[in-house]
This record gives C-alpha cells, structure tokens and sequence, in this order.
C-alpha cells in the first residue's frame, strides 16, 4: 500500500485505491529534488480545510500537517487533506455531493503542483470520480502533460483503475439542483443573455434564502504547504461553480490562475469567482510579487486589486462600483508566513502548524459586502 494511504483512508476512499496502487510515485521514480533552506512548517487552506472532518475526527489541514512533519512527502500530504473534504458529502463545493452543472451532472475540476520537482497536474470537467486530485496527481506522476479534460480525463482516470461512478450527486445536491430547475422556470424561454443574468439571479437568491452556503456558490478547496525542508507544494479542487453551463471550467485547474508554486518563492491559491482570476493569473501574479519581496498580504492584496480595476462590466459591479463577488486568496512563502486575502471582510482561512489546526481572519481589499 502506497505510504501516502493509511489503512483507514483506503478502506474510506475505495474509488481512488486502485489507481494509487497502480502508480505509487515510488514506483515511477520521483526525480531528485533541490532542497531549499530550512523553513517553520505550515498547512493553510480555504476555512472549509478545517471543516470537513475523517473518521478519527481529523481535518484536512490537520492531517496534512501531520503527514508533511511525519515525513510524507508534501504534495502527498496536502492531497491526503483535500480527500477528506472531497470524500464529504456534506461540503457541496468539493468532490462527491458538490453542486453540479445546469444540467444536473457534478462536473470536478483539480490541479496540484510539487515545487521541488517542479511538476504539476490537472483535470477538469471530470465526471464520477469523487477524489479529482487524485486523477490531478496521476496526470502529473504518468504523463508528459499538465491538463486532461471532460471524456478524456475520465478514461485516463479508468485506464489509471480508479472507480467511475455513474453519478456523483448526493440527495442534497440534487435537491438543490431541482430547487434551482424550479426557481429557473426553465418553461420560460429568454434571449441567451437574460437567460445568462436570470440563472445568475437565482442562484443568489438560493444563498441569500439560506439554501445555500455563500461560499459553496463557489466553493473549492485550495491547500498549501511547506515542510522545514523548504519544500513547497499546493492542490486545488472544486466542483466549480453551481449550475455552471455543462463543460465550464473556471480557474481551479489552471496553473497560474486557481494554483502556483515556486519552489524557492511560494505558493499561492484561489477560491471564489474563476473568471475574475483567468483574466489576471493571480496566482502566478503573487507568486512573483512574492519574488519581488512583497510579503503574502500584499502580495494577495496586489491581485485582489488587479481583479477590481479589471471589473468593469455592469453586470458584475454593485451600487458602489465596486465587484458584486468574492474572490479569496491563499498565500504562503518559503520561510513558512502566510496569508488569507479576500475582496470583502469576513471570511477566514484554514491553518495548521506546531500550534494545532485553527482558523485565522483573512484580510480584506475592501468594506462592506459584494451586495451593495
Ligand atoms: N474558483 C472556482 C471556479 O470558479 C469556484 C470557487 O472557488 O468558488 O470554478
């Protein structure tokens, strides 16, 4: 059994034992890796990394951390955390039981990057496979490519022995889907882009009616780590956005937008509205303004502003001007600080180091909420 899958995890996440047994990275020779200097080590993530819970009551940020200053190896460890909160039907933004697409299908999109080998994978609009970082992993393990989408990526993953369900909805999120279906009054027939606002409409309405969790409208879970090595990695995983038009895939799988590390600088990731990020590449934009001696705050605020100035369409500014979504940032450097920066105050960020898994604030570019 690979060392990264205890024996609780592999009996709990039957889907993604098979090909975790096929390709064990020990098997295919990780390369050898630059080590950096020594560095306080540190698990963060998006809050719901401290949320989801295993069956010894672990979080994800929790076991990570664990495993990492175990001496697993960090990206290893980091995906052993996200699985927790992919696995949870509960978490409606994430693997099994997040919200599927416009037509009912939960559609998975991940990517994870290993800083020392200086290597990373992904797929997206991945159907039936509850754990997509771990298909995400195997692209980066067994493939000469960064990003298999759709159809393909799902014939890799079967290829690779990982079990393909036929769906992945819980009784929760189809609930939710048919609430949606019912608010949508799909009867009623409207030009392509006041259908487009409409379904926008009603979704928020949906959240503001309590239905759903703000921050599973979009939801991910992005965690980052690094290890007193120096040795920096990060995963991405989401169901994207609920009732997303079939095939749309948002930031999450895209290097430099949902997910960037530098081995020897940081590493950075996003939860919130996709699009907003694809136009800036944000997390490859902080990573540099890492590089250029900016501290993780500032460096996430840099990209949060770059979002702002970018909005400038109508449909996405409130009564102020200002962005009517929310977009959150997490960030550490190679000497293990770190830091959650979102659009709006609020929110918070998921932390694990020698003091124990906790959740701190995240700051904020601007006041108020995206409402108004
Ligand atoms: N960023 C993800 C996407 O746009 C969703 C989210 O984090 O809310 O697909």
């Amino acid at each position: 059994m690979p060392e990264h899958l205890d024996r609780r995890d592999f009996l709990a996440a039957g889907a993604i034992a098979g090909a975790s047994l096929a390709f064990p990275a020990t098997v295919l020779g990780a390369p050898s890796v630059r080590r950096s200097c020594a560095a306080r080590p540190v698990v963060i993530a998006s809050a719901n990394g401290n949320a989801s819970r295993n069956a010894d009551g672990k979080s994800c940020v929790q076991l990570a951390y664990e495993r990492m200053v175990g001496g697993t190896d960090v990206l290893d460890a980091l995906i052993a955390g996200v699985n927790i909160v992919e696995l949870d039907p509960a978490d409606s933004s994430v693997g099994y039981g997040g919200l599927p697409n416009a037509d009912g299908v939960v559609q998975l999109d991940s990517c994870c990057m290993h800083g020392p080998r200086k290597r990373a994978g992904g797929v997206a609009a991945l159907e039936g496979v509850r754990t997509p970082s771990l298909v995400a992993r195997a692209v980066l393990e067994n493939t000469d490519h960064h990003l298999l989408v759709g159809a393909g990526a799902q014939q890799f993953a079967r290829q690779l022995g990982f079990t393909i369900e036929p769906d992945l909805n819980t009784a929760q999120s189809r609930a939710l889907w048919l609430e949606w279906k019912r608010r949508l009054d799909p009867g009623h027939w409207l030009d392509p882009k006041q259908r487009t606002a409409e379904a926008q409409r009603v979704g928020l309405e949906m959240v503001r009616a309590g239905l759903i969790q703000r921050d599973h409208y979009y939801g991910t879970i992005n965690c980052d780590g690094i290890n007193a090595g120096g040795e920096i990695c990060g995963v991405t995983t989401t169901s994207g956005l609920a009732w997303k038009i079939p095939g749309r895939v948002g930031d999450s799988p895209i290097l430099g937008a949902g997910l960037y590390v530098d081995n020897d600088i940081g590493a950075a990731g996003s939860t919130g509205r996709g699009e907003a990020n694809l136009y800036g590449l944000c997390s490859f934009l902080i990573v540099e303004c890492l590089r250029q001696g900016m501290s993780p705050r500032d460096a996430a605020l840099e990209a949060c502003r770059r979002i702002r100035k970018a909005t400038i369409e109508k449909r996405l500014l409130n009564a102020r001007g200002l962005p009517n979504f929310g977009i959150h940032f997490y960030v550490l450097n190679a000497r293990g600080e770190h830091a959650g920066v979102g659009m709006y105050p609020g929110a918070s960020y998921a932390v694990c180091d020698e003091r124990g898994p906790r959740l701190e604030p995240c700051t904020a570019l601007l006041e108020g909420t995206p409402e108004d």
